[in-house]
This record gives C-alpha cells, sequence and structure tokens, in this order.
C-alpha cells in the first residue's frame, strides 16, 4: 500500500476535443507534503485536481489515497478539503456559521462544532470577525474563511486551485505565509494550483511542472531551478541564459552564476564561455541586472549581488562566463513562446 496520493495513467480526454486535457500523468504526493501543480493556462492544472477532487470523471487511469482507489467516489465521499480561486461563502450567514456548515449537516454534535470552529479561526487569524457577514470582510479574510471551511472537516488532504488568484500582491504574499504557516501547524498534505513560479517556488516541497497535459518535471524547488530537465522548466521556472553550444541541445545557465569579462580582464580557467553584447544594465538596489544579446542572437541576462562593481556599459562586447557545474544541458525542441528573459 502506497501512503498519500498516487495517480496512474490519468488521462482526461474531453469528446470533440483533439488533445487531452490531462495526458497520462502517473505522481506520488507523500503524506504532508505540500505540491504545487504549475504551469501556464491551459496545460491541464484544474482539471488534474478536480479529477482527483472528483469533479471531473477520469476517461482512463486510476486515483487512490492511502492504496484505496477513489477514482468511482463523489466528491464528498473523497474527504478532501477543497478551496478555488472565487470564495463562494454564504452571503447571509456569518464567517462562524461559514465554517460551522458543513459540519452542521454532518450532524456534529454542537460543542463539537463549536470547539472545531474556534480552533480554525484561531488557525486562519480571523476570531476577532466571526460575527460579521462576508460582504463586511476584504477579499484577503473571505478567501481565510474559504481555507478554514476547508480544513474544518480535518480532511486527509487540501486541494487549492489558485486560492490566491483574485487578490493583488500584497495580500497574495501575506496570503502565502499564512498557507505555508497552516501547513506546518496542521501537518496535512496540501495540493496546490499556481501559474505563478514565485509562488510555486516560495511555498512547495515538490513542484509538478505542466505543459500541454503532461507533467515535464516533478521536483524540489532546487532541483527545477538548479537541474531543469526540459527547456520548458528551465524557461518557465526562474530565468535562464539559454546558449546553443552543441547541436541538438540547449545549454542553461541561471542569471547570477555568470560573470561578465572584457578582454583586459581574463576569463578564470576551466570556465565556460560565450560572446555577448551588453543591451541594457538596470539597478534594482539588491541586484544590478545585465540585459544581453549573445552572438547567436538569442537574448539573456546576467545578475550581480549589491556590492559587486563592475565597468560595463550599454554597447559593450563581453564575453560571459560560467562554471560548468552550474549548467544544465537540456533537449533543445519545440516550446510554446514564452516571455523571454
Ligand atoms: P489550467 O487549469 O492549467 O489552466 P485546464 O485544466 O483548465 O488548464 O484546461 C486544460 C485544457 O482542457 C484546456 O485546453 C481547456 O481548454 C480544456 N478544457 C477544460 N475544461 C474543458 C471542458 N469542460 N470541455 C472541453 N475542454 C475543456
Ligand atoms: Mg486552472
Amino acid at each position: 500500500m502506497t501512503d498519500g496520493i498516487a495517480t496512474a495513467h490519468v488521462t482526461k480526454a474531453y469528446p470533440g476535443v483533439d488533445r487531452p486535457a490531462v495526458d497520462d500523468v502517473s505522481l506520488h504526493i507523500a503524506d504532508g507534503e505540500f505540491m504545487t501543480f504549475l504551469g501556464p493556462s491551459g496545460s491541464g492544472k484544474t482539471t488534474m485536481l478536480s479529477m482527483i477532487a472528483g469533479f471531473t470523471p477520469l476517461t482512463s487511469g486510476s486515483i487512490t489515497v492511502d492504496g484505496q482507489e477513489i477514482s468511482r467516489l463523489k466528491p464528498h465521499r473523497r474527504n478532501l478539503g477543497v478551496v478555488f480561486q472565487q470564495y463562494a461563502l454564504f452571503p447571509h450567514m456569518s464567517v462562524a456559521r461559514n465554517v460551522a456548515f458543513g459540519l452542521t449537516q454532518r450532524k456534529v454534535p454542537k460543542p463539537e462544532i463549536a470547539r472545531r470552529v474556534a480552533e480554525v479561526l484561531e488557525l486562519v487569524g480571523l476570531s476577532a470577525v466571526r460575527d460579521r457577514l462576508p460582504r463586511q470582510l476584504s477579499g484577503g479574510q473571505q478567501q481565510r474563511v474559504a481555507l478554514a471551511r476547508a480544513v474544518v472537516y480535518e480532511p486527509r488532504a487540501l486541494l487549492m486551485d489558485e486560492p490566491l488568484g483574485a487578490l493583488d500582491k500584497k495580500l497574495r504574499d501575506q496570503l502565502q505565509r499564512e498557507i505555508a504557516r497552516m501547513h506546518r501547524e496542521l501537518g496535512m498534505t496540501f495540493l496546490f494550483v499556481t501559474h505563478d513560479q514565485q509562488e510555486a517556488l516560495t511555498l512547495s516541497d515538490r513542484i509538478a511542472v505542466f505543459n500541454d497535459g503532461r507533467i515535464e518535471q516533478v521536483g524540489t524547488p532546487e532541483e527545477l531551478y538548479e537541474r531543469p530537465e526540459t527547456l520548458f522548466v528551465a524557461q518557465f521556472v526562474g530565468e535562464s541564459n539559454a546558449l546553443s553550444l552543441t547541436p541538438g541541445e540547449v545549454t542553461i545557465v541561471r542569471p547570477e552564476r555568470l560573470t561578465l569579462h572584457s578582454s583586459a580582464d581574463p576569463v578564470p580557467s576551466g570556465h565556460q564561455r560565450a560572446s555577448a553584447r551588453v543591451t541594457d544594465i538596470v539597478y534594482v538596489g539588491d541586484h544590478t541586472r545585465i540585459w544581453l544579446r549573445y552572438s547567436d542572437g538569442a537574448r539573456g541576462c546576467a545578475v550581480l549581488t549589491a556590492g559587486v562593481a563592475h565597468e560595463h556599459r550599454p554597447g559593450d562586447e563581453v564575453i560571459v562566463a560560467w562554471h560548468p557545474e552550474h549548467q544544465a544541458v537540456v533537449p533543445s525542441g519545440d516550446v510554446p513562446e514564452l516571455a523571454a528573459v
């Protein structure tokens, strides 16, 4: 028996659509893990989460929780908490009653409901507004009510589909930290969906990168960043310099791994090199970003930490160097147009 959530060859093909929305996805989410599905819009993240939650039937494959097949159970029989981008709270019920609703429906004894609601409101920092109506709350507070409502059942796992997508950046950062804290305090398996790579890197134990209905790579944030296995992952997770040094392959180097050299400033022995022209220099306080155009036309950038002196100017011809242990070599191939670094 495998603990945690496991999917085996899960596929979803919508009738009349030529490409499956989810295509043969096999994945294991360990007990207590914070797993994130990361990918661009339309890559199949919601469909995959929805099949695990039970709202979308599978075309083929299986999903097990702790070794038990769940893919034919109704959503409420799966014991999974779900939070979507839209809050979907009951507008005429107080915060506390919104959170208690499911427990009341399940005929949980009243003192038990009161205890659990108080505990969960404390967890999400809403004890002080427990008697307010949803419209008297900010967007961030409403989403916390949705989180509280999803975990009050003590579900086997919490599934969240872009739960912070509707919030502005400051609130999003704050709720990110709260979700991370909830994960630590509850020790529950969290499955989180986002198209925001920064959010994924910040929150996750592991990330599954989705592209076109398939998983490109599963790994820790550090593995995806330092050792991307595909061009798609290298370009979607973090920024990269993608250099064509060998046929059929692309050499990936992250911006902070590059050093820039003029002819008077020799490259250390054993380093890889490429020639480029500086196109722009942007001082950002804690670092300086030097935009580059390589001799093969590719664009890239180098990031120098604050305090690292440099004398480069836009228009300068430079040698870009890096240690080979800081490069990842991936197969070249077609990738969708992504924001160029
Ligand atoms: P994501 O959440 O990564 O943005 P989705 O899972 O929503 O991606 O969608 C994956 C693909 O499946 C997209 O091409 C989308 O258009 C398609 N799709 C999603 N829902 C349906 C549906 N009900 N009928 C037909 N196609 C759908
Ligand atoms: Mg989606």
